[in-house]
């Protein structure tokens, strides 16, 4: 996880929105650089140009726009409410419902609070209006609230989830997939196994897993080919077509009564795969966690400290314990089903004469 993105679903996750409450009042949050003793809304605080001193605060200030785009706000004192800015009127800013009343705006980076004048919305422009320009500002007046409130704290809800609560896997699905729901990015996130591997899948899912391939790009000195090998390391090469892998996928056809090995992740997904394994879905999808988690592990180990297993069998092994550690995270009907799974795949290893085997074969099978 990037550490902006981290930072941005860490704050918004512990301080802003709490999962018992649909609606949620924006609660006074102090810029740890001690500045201002006043209890100050959150959404003033990272509006305001004080960036403080604090990395954290700095670092909060890069990424508060983010927020912008799940936040629908409504407003009571209309103080945290950018009232071309942000969505409070309708679905989508005022200054893109009203383009042409929002440039003439004296102050378009005004709160709402600021238009609010003796029981009245008055808004200052910078010329006066023409006839079609009046029409735009009567019918923009029409669904502004009738009265606001001082010292009246704005609410806020999450847009990018159908609860209206704040959850990081919306988050996530807007920043990856500018808010398009991809089916299988749902089932990664819904996928039993630990945060940290579903995160995993998430990078398989955006090629962003840091290949060799991957690093090169971003001006890595080292080899952009795979140190096993020697063909061109990127995803689909350490988790499906190095000779390791294509091992371990082997191993899971013979166990598994398939036909045929998958050579991509495209592949994987694929519903062809699916059948071909006889298992639901989401088996499928932890059955590769376990195995792919293994074979990332193995080969940043033999990259990176130059450490090689003895034997491939060992990673199947090794994806095998992943999966029984993770098993619990299964409902108690799946972890029964999972735990056949697991049984043929240990049977065919038992079975396949480990002593003989080492990783220079696997090039022959
Ligand atoms: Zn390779």
């Amino acid at each position: 996880m990037s550490p902006r993105l981290s930072l941005i679903v860490s704050f918004f996750s512990l301080s802003c929105f709490s999962p018992k409450h649909s609606k949620m009042r924006v609660e006074a949050v102090r810029d740890d650089s001690g500045a201002g003793t006043d209890a100050s809304p959150a959404l003033v605080s990272l509006s305001s140009k004080n960036r403080g001193t604090s990395q954290f605060w700095r670092s909060l200030h890069k990424v508060k726009h983010l927020f912008k785009w799940g936040a629908i706000y409504k407003a009571k004192g209309g103080r945290n409410v950018g009232f071309w800015d942000d969505v409070w009127i309708g679905t989508t800013p005022l200054r893109i419902q009203f383009p042409h009343l929002h440039k003439m705006s004296s102050f378009p980076l005004a709160r709402a609070s600021e238009y609010w004048k003796d029981g009245d919305w008055s808004i200052d422009f910078r010329r006066s209006l023409t006839i079609s320009e009046r029409a735009s500002w009567e019918e923009l007046e029409k669904s502004l609230p009738t009265s606001l409130v001082d010292d009246e704290c704005d609410e806020v809800v999450w847009a990018l989830d159908r609860t209206k609560v704040f959850s990081t896997k919306s988050l996530y699905s807007f920043l990856s997939n500018r808010g398009v729901c991809v089916k299988e990015s749902d089932n990664i996130w819904k996928t039993k196994v630990p945060l940290k591997i579903k995160f995993f899948l998430w990078q398989i899912e955006n090629d962003r897993l840091p290949t060799a391939s991957a690093l090169k790009k971003r001006g890595w000195q080292g080899s952009h080919l795979c140190c096993l090998c020697g063909r061109k390391e990127d995803v689909n090469h350490v988790l499906f077509r190095c000779s390791m892998a294509r091992f371990i996928w082997c191993g899971v056809r013979e166990a598994l009564a398939g036909k045929n090995i998958p050579t991509s992740w495209e592949d994987w997904r694929g519903l062809q795969l699916v059948n071909e394994f006889k298992l639901p879905k989401c088996f499928t999808m932890f059955l590769f966690s376990g195995l792919a988690w293994a074979l990332w592990k193995t080969h940043n180990k033999m990259a990176i400290e130059h450490i090689y297993p003895t034997q491939a069998m060992q990673v199947l092994h090794l994806g095998v314990s992943f999966m029984q550690k993770w098993r619990p995270l299964l409902k108690a009907s799946d972890q029964e089903k999972m735990k056949e799974v697991v049984d043929r795949l240990k049977h065919w290893a038992m079975n396949f004469c480990p002593s003989v085997a080492c990783v220079s074969d696997i090039e022959e099978i």
